[in-house]
């Protein structure tokens, strides 16, 4: 268990007759890069303020770094958060700002300004004031605030939206480089799938307050192949005739007759003659891809995945 960053056991929170988080069981590990995907009003937020102290659970109960109960309030100080963008003083700078917040949370050693500052990317903003930053500038200086007491887990909400492209792929390369170098585990929320697409290293997806699934970005990754879509006459015979006739085992055999087959995507020719020479129906066959977005889409409707 020693790996288990952050633990949930039946979260739950409700807000009168809503009920905002639902029994969530939430798990990550030291090193990941964890996206928590849902769309607004799913309740990434509630479950980041239930981790990070700022509400109390109706049910349900958090660990972090394998300590519940009282024992979290020391384990908390391991974590760095940025919920929203931190109200920073307009007409001062960056260091300033950040020189300001050190003193107010009592973080000893003028140092760890610096070495926030450097690790955004925001070291040579000189005497440029806040007002003047743009959103990407922003942001950094809020993701510095929160690695300025260095800590093991940093939890980001929605840290990406409003963005521009160029200031998307800036801050997702920044989060790599901290998980990379710095070791630090991430917990980050988007409500666009595709956003934490090339830096999560497992996913979370939330709907309505529940958490769905919990996948790896490879299984996702597998999940969303293109694939050729065969529903057959009898699923085990023709993934016999697939073998043994066009020897490939790139298929999956799925409930209902079906079989993904993720070979002979540009000549489907071979595989129908092959079937028919078996005598195996083929019913339909179609050529299917997920957009990681239409598989977070499918999930929450329920729907048949590929
Ligand atoms: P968003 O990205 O829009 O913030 P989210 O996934 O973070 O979405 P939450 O902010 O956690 O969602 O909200 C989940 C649900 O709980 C929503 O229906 C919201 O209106 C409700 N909610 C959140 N906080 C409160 C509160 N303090 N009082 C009442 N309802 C709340």
């Amino acid at each position: 268990m020693e790996d288990m960053v952050l633990e949930t056991f039946g979260l739950t929170r409700r807000y009168g007759a809503l009920t905002a988080l639902d029994g969530v069981e939430l798990h990550l590990r030291r090193g990941e890069i964890y996206g928590l995907v849902g769309r607004n009003g799913a309740g990434k937020t509630t479950l980041m303020r239930m981790v990070t102290g700022q509400g109390v659970p109706t049910a349900g109960s958090v660990a972090l770094f394998g300590v519940s109960g009282s024992g979290i309030r020391r384990q908390r100080s391991r974590t760095g958060v940025m919920i929203e963008i931190p109200s920073f003083a307009p007409f001062l700078s960056a260091r300033a700002n950040l020189e300001y917040y050190r003193r107010q949370r009592g973080i000893p050693g003028k140092a760890v300004v610096e070495e926030a500052l450097g690790a955004v990317d925001l070291l040579h903003t000189g005497n440029k004031k806040f007002k003047a930053f743009s959103l990407g500038m922003k942001q950094r200086l809020g993701l510095a605030l929160a690695l300025m007491n260095r800590p093991d887990l940093l939890i980001l909400d929605e840290p990406i939206n409003g963005l521009d492209p160029e200031g998307v792929v800036e801050f997702r390369s920044l989060l790599r480089q901290l998980n990379q170098e710095l070791g630090t585990t991430i917990l980050i929320s988007s409500h666009i799938l595709t956003e934490l697409s090339t830096v999560a290293t497992c996913y979370g997806f939330m709907e309505k307050g529940r958490l769905l699934e919990e996948i790896t970005a490879q299984e996702l990754h597998d999940r969303c192949r293109t694939c050729l879509r065969l529903e057959v006459g009898d699923a085990a015979k023709a993934a016999a005739v697939l073998q043994s006739r066009l020897g490939t085992d790139q298929f999956q055999v799925q409930p209902g007759n079906v079989i993904l087959l993720f070979d002979h995507l540009d000549d489907p020719a071979p595989v129908s003659a092959a079937l028919a020479a078996a005598g195996i129906p083929i019913l339909a066959m179609e050529r299917k891809g997920a957009a990681l977005e239409d598989y977070f889409l499918k999930l929450i409707g329920g729907e048949e995945k590929c």
